[in-house]
């Protein structure tokens, strides 16, 4: 049994890009973790910035439990994820105390600044916890670096508009209706995205973007990630291994 720590920005981030992926590893029988940096407490117009921030880890937590997944939110403010120090230590605690085979984080390049913002926290807090001396809390360092890899960015692109590549893909068509059931526990998201991104339906633009990945791909329904390998991480497809068959090349 392996564990995984799926680390992006905002509630309903992993259920859009990997929620799939997670959905085979736990089916599986491997400890999935899905956390947040921020409780999305920005995405609402109805309720104040303190019920927002609730509804939304109400609900990032009943998706994860569709799939047996624990949530956490490390409580930063949405808009302000920073590559700062005390976030740095605050990432390194978590993946500490999760001690996870495998992590999977935001895209280095995407449209919103948290989710650039995490997914160098979680780089650098991948290579941060196993040193001992670098001191986060109660949580002992952990015996090596992680394996590393990042979701797609949403819509494939960067804040450029140049398209990302990625690596691989997994199939999961065996697993989709879970993932829309995940994003679907996402209540408060579907009135919010329709104000601020112009999306109508956000279950039906979630579909059409697993269809688009799967149509890179060659099969059905998709998700795309790519591996972080440079020194000192670890190069071996630990995350491709546990996948098998589910895993198409890019
Ligand atoms: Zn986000």
């Amino acid at each position: 049994m392996a564990r995984i720590l799926a680390l992006h920005a905002h509630p309903d981030d992993v259920e859009w890009l990997a929620a799939g992926t997670l959905a085979l590893l736990s089916r599986d029988g491997h400890a999935v973790t899905i956390a947040t940096a921020t409780a999305g407490e920005g995405g609402s117009a109805e309720h104040d910035p303190q019920q927002t921030g609730r509804i939304r880890q109400a609900e990032a937590a009943a998706a994860a439990a569709l799939i047996g997944a624990d949530y956490f939110c490390l409580g930063f403010p949405d808009l302000g994820v920073f590559n700062d120090d005390p976030s740095r230590r605050a990432v390194t605690e978590l993946i500490r105390s999760l001690a996870p085979d495998i992590v999977i984080t935001a895209s280095p390049v995407d449209y919103h600044p948290d989710h650039e913002a995490i997914s160098q926290l979680a780089r650098d807090a991948c290579f941060a916890a196993p040193v001992a001396n670098y001191r986060t809390g109660p949580a002992p360092a952990t015996p090596a670096i992680p394996h590393l890899y990042f979701m797609d960015p949403v819509g494939g692109r960067d804040r450029a508009g140049a398209r990302v590549l990625r690596d691989f893909g997994v199939d999961v068509g065996e697993t989709f209706a879970l993932k829309q059931a995940m994003l679907a526990r996402h209540e408060s998201q579907a009135a919010w995205v329709r104000k601020q991104h112009g999306i109508a339906d956000h279950l039906a633009d979630m579909e059409r973007w697993t269809r688009r990945v799967g149509r890179d791909l060659g099969v059905e329904l998709a998700e795309g990630f790519r591996q972080y390998r440079h020194e000192p991480y670890p190069k071996t497809p630990r995350l491709q291994d546990l996948l098998g068959e589910a895993v198409l090349s890019a």
